[in-house]
């Protein structure tokens, strides 16, 4: 459905667009990038044809505008004309044809829930649902919610509270065994307190408006073997509270993770470095205020205002170096997020993101991905095929399963880059291999120097049948696979010729 410029990327004569496959990814005219289509937005154009009126729509009106020079799609109950933005989706019109006049929600959602189409669309809003559609998701009590979770969710968790002179404690009863630290993200932010638990492929929400004010800072606790969560303020004052205090928007609610909605939090830039030539390790300090850890394998979006324009994209984050795990870190890592970001001179987000000062700010949201660190069970060889910036993921991967599997017998990484200069962190990655006599890497070039003497090319099944050597001839093994999504999804089709099941294989997509 709609769509942000990590579509439009790679460049349409790249060869990343070569290869077919997954969704398509359609060449863009030219002048028609985001950042064009956000220069329309602001030249004052009237773009639904209402002359800024905003309408109440009709589910009968609504299907009358089902053609391509005047298409109107509904999303989460607010109808928008898309006819002049077609041009500029960079999964191409069809994409967006396939909600011509109707509810694109849950199309919408199933490609890209966490693009800002609010802010991105604005100038097209036509009005909104005379009757609304659906009740939108998410938004259902817990009664009814719970119901509904009943049959194939978690069971209903639930909380409650209790104050001393000095403290207030809010427990969380999550009922599951599996509970752990990043399951569960807190934000205090002015007097709301905000607290979203991660139940398997749950959440379950406490939203309230504080009846007292409270410190900054809190403690989070888990006793794990009941999956109860303990999150503890400081009062400032020592009175007694006679409520916790006013339910919020979905307070109390538990739905499915992927109806969520995205939560962000200003975090603030401490340090940037130069890892390769067009490669950064960004550090960003989380407010004191908010408990976060972005569990292994999973990404989370970052947005900046861009010329009036909010623009989130994904980023995986990683340690602060690669062989953190084994040696002191530099700051407290529940505090700092660190990503590694490669800067396209001609991106759209990128460079913006290379401007920042140290002190500036950009908004981070909740975590997202479907890796689980049950996959690594009684894992014996784990092989990791990264290209470009595609090695991000990997990188508390290889941290976690060094240091917290027993059963792990070997770890190889296959790295596609294009020149030397390219690859990032290859001094920490040979030091490793001496650290872990369980860990190895190749290094394959598609552009190297003549000089060059290791692997060049491609990903392709001669490399992987060369590289993919299982330690026994039953050894559990697992694949993990990131890169450009061309990359990434010929990798796969190799894979399963060389008769690697699905559940062997991880890939990292948004
Ligand atoms: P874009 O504007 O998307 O442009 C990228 C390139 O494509 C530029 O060279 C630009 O010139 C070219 N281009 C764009 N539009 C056009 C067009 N219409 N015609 C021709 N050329 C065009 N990246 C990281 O560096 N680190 C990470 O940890 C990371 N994690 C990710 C996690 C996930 C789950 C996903 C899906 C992606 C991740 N990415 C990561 C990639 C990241 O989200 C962005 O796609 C990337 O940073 C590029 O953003 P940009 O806006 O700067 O560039
Ligand atoms: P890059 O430098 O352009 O490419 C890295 C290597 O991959 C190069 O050797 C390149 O070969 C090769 N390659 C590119 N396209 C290929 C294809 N179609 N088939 C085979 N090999 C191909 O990579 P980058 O700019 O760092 O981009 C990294 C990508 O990873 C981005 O698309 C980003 O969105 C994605 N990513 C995804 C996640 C995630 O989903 N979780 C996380 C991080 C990054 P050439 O020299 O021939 O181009």
């Amino acid at each position: 459905m709609l769509n942000v410029p990590s579509q439009s990327f790679p460049a349409p004569s790249s060869q990343q667009r070569v290869v077919a496959g997954g969704r398509s990814k359609v060449p863009l005219k030219q002048g028609r990038s985001l950042m064009d289509w956000i220069r329309l937005t602001k030249s004052g154009k009237d773009l639904t044809g209402l002359k800024g009126r905003l309408i109440e729509v009709t589910e009968e009106e609504l299907k009358k505008h089902d053609k391509k020079d005047d298409c109107w799609i509904c999303i989460r109950g607010f109808v928008y004309n898309v006819s002049p933005y077609m041009e500029y989706h960079p999964g191409g019109e069809d994409e967006l044809m396939r909600a011509a006049g109707s509810d694109g929600t849950d199309l919408f959602d199933q490609v890209h829930r966490w693009v800002n189409y609010e802010s991105m669309l604005k100038e097209c809003l036509v009005g909104r649902m005379a009757v609304k559609p659906a009740a939108p998701k998410g938004m259902l009590p817990k009664s009814q919610a719970t119901d509904t979770l009943a049959r194939e969710g978690p069971s209903s968790p639930s909380y409650d509270w209790f104050q001393t002179d000095s403290l207030v404690t809010i427990v969380v009863y999550t009922k599951q065994k599996d509970i752990t630290l990043d399951s569960v993200i807190v934000d205090h932010q002015d007097d709301s307190f905000r607290a979203e638990t991660i139940i398997k492929d749950y959440s379950y929400l406490i939203n309230i408006e504080l009846s007292h004010a409270v410190q900054g800072d809190f403690s989070v606790r888990i006793v794990e073997n009941v999956g109860k969560i303990e999150i503890v303020l400081k009062k400032k004052e020592n009175t007694s509270w006679k409520c916790l205090g006013h339910p919020l928007e979905n307070h109390n609610s538990l739905v499915p993770k992927k109806d969520a909605g995205l939560f962000y939090r200003q975090c603030q830039l401490i340090s940037k470095e130069d890892v390769t030539h067009d490669t950064r390790l960004f550090c960003f300090m989380l407010p004191p205020s908010t408990h976060l850890q972005v569990p292994i394998g999973q990404h989370v979006y970052l947005k900046l205002t861009i010329t009036d324009t909010e623009i989130v994209k994904p980023y995986t984050p990683v340690s602060d170096s690669l062989l953190s795990e084994f040696k002191e870190p530099a700051l407290p890592n529940n505090k700092y997020i660190y990503f590694l970001i490669k800067i396209y001179p001609a991106g759209l987000f990128t460079p913006e993101l290379d401007h920042l000062q140290i002190g500036d700010f950009v908004f981070v949201s909740n975590p997202e991905g479907n890796f689980k660190t049950s996959q690594f069970q009684e894992l014996e060889d784990l092989f990791l095929l990264a290209a470009g910036t595609g090695f991000t993921p990997m990188v508390k991967l290889l941290n976690y399963a060094l240091t917290n599997i027993p059963s792990l017998r070997k770890v190889k990484l296959m790295f596609f880059n294009k020149t030397e200069d390219d690859i990032i962190w290859r001094s920490h990655l040979e030091e490793l291999t001496f650290k872990d006599k369980r860990f190895d890497v190749e290094f394959v070039l598609s552009a190297p120097i003549s000089e060059w003497n290791g692997k060049q090319g491609h990903v392709s099944p001669a490399l992987l049948s060369e590289f993919l050597k299982r330690s026994s001839d039953k050894s559990k093994v697992l694949i993990c696979i990131c890169g450009p999504t061309p990359f990434t999804e010929q990798g796969i089709k190799f894979l399963h010729e060389l008769n690697f099941s699905k559940d062997e294989i991880h890939s990292f997509t948004a």
